[in-house]
């Protein structure tokens, strides 16, 4: 079987779980065979027994409703690649809106210290770390994330200190504090789709109304944010409105994702 018959097949197999399985199946291919996923159409070579059932274990897993992202161990963000594992929310796109909004903001005002809470894969503070060189502090309440946010750290040559904690911790304050929070509502949370219920609902999970976590760093922002920083923070679909009526009397900035969503909310402090 030629690489484009495989991708053909391969598309097929994965039509039932995947809104991309086209290119879910070059992706696939590439990590099977080693060969450019660009490219993988151009090439006539048969494909060997290895690369075939390289491919057909990630099938499997992935019919059963693995991401892809979890088959592989990794993914891109901001230009970079990150390891992944279901300790930690995989890298979206829509987070990249967070980072922009965070880097304009880092190089507008000349910011020098940066926390970025929940930090999961670490995918935001080391992308923030590496393309403005701000000195960067990340937690996680999860040590598992903990972990795997240090190694990403390593991996991309970035300097970041991750700590074990709740959201803050101890006296420090910082010119901007990044946060991508588990912000969805207990109603979506019974209907997610197959795939997303295979991530951490540590990561998800904001209560009730979404709003669970937002709450609390509401509370406890200005102890932890320099005079003249700022606050910036990835929401759920619809939340933005709430998000900002939590900081009543600063001065707020709201985002749009790609997808033309309110995404992220900023606050001045
Ligand atoms: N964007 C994620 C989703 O909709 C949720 C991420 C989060 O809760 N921070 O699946």
């Amino acid at each position: 079987m030629t690489p484009r018959e495989a991708i053909k097949q391969i598309t097929t197999r994965l039509l039932p779980v995947s809104n991309e399985a086209e290119t879910e199946a070059r992706i696939m291919l590439g990590e099977a065979t080693g060969l450019d996923r660009a490219r993988i159409f151009l090439s006539e070579k048969e494909l060997d027994a290895d690369a075939l059932s390289a491919v057909e274990e990630m099938i499997k897993r992935r019919l059963s409703g693995e991401p892809l992202q979890y088959i592989l161990g990794r993914w891109s963000f901001m230009g970079l690649e990150f390891n992944v594992s279901p300790a930690a929310l995989i890298p979206r796109q829509d987070t990249e809106t967070l980072c922009e909004e965070a880097l304009s903001l880092i190089k507008e005002r000349g910011y020098k210290t940066l926390l970025d809470i929940c930090t999961g894969t670490g995918c935001v503070a080391v992308s923030l770390n590496k393309l403005s060189g701000i000195r960067t502090e990340a937690s996680d309440i999860s040590p598992a994330c903990v972990r795997l946010a240090r190694e990403n750290a390593l991996k991309n040559d970035a300097e970041v200190t991750v700590r074990e904690a709740d959201l803050f911790f101890g006296a420090s304050r910082y010119d901007i504090v990044t946060a991508n929070p588990p912000y969805i509502n207990d109603e979506d949370m019974a209907h997610l789709p197959e795939e997303v219920k295979r991530e951490p609902a540590l990561a998800l999970a904001g209560g009730r109304d979404g709003l669970d976590l937002y709450r609390r760093i509401a509370a406890d922002a200005a102890e932890h944010i320099l005079p003249g920083g700022a606050l910036v923070m990835e929401v759920g679909m619809g939340e933005a409105d709430a998000v900002r009526a939590l900081f009543p009397g600063r001065e707020t900035r709201t985002v749009k994702d790609l997808n033309g969503i309110e995404r992220v909310v900023s606050i001045g402090f």
